[in-house]
């Protein structure tokens, strides 16, 4: 997708640091966090949204959640932790290619606005 924030950051359009990479995810921290630890996971893939989220593609957010997971325990998020994704208008998502963010490092609130 050539007007896709997040492909131009994964293929080194944008320049980036990688938190941690492989094969089929990148990881980095997000530009404007909203706690101490605030981490993006990004499939290498295209695709717009959870909404678009099928057979085919469901092990990529599998994967997402183990490598997440093990980044928390990393960043010593031993009190917990938030993953969020945003879906869509409505979701408040702003970048139209799936994604998930960790946040932790301080209390969070419940329910979101
Ligand atoms: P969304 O609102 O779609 O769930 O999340 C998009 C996130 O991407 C936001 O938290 C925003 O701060 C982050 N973001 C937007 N542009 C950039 C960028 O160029 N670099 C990085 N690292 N994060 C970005
Ligand atoms: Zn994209």
């Amino acid at each position: 997708m050539d007007d896709c924030l997040f492909c131009k950051i994964i293929n080194g359009d944008i320049p980036t640091d990688f938190i941690y990479q492989d094969e089929k995810i990148v990881v980095f921290k997000d530009i404007s966090p909203q706690a101490p630890v605030h981490l993006l996971f990004v499939p290498r893939e295209h695709i717009g949204s959870a909404d678009d989220i099928n057979q085919e593609n469901s092990h990529l957010i599998g994967h997402i959640f183990e490598i997440a997971t093990r980044l928390a325990k990393e960043n010593n998020l031993i009190q917990g932790y938030r993953i969020v994704n945003n879906c869509k208008e409505h979701g408040g998502q702003s970048v139209d290619h799936i994604h998930f963010h960790l946040i932790g490092g301080r209390q969070m609130q419940w329910p979101p606005g």
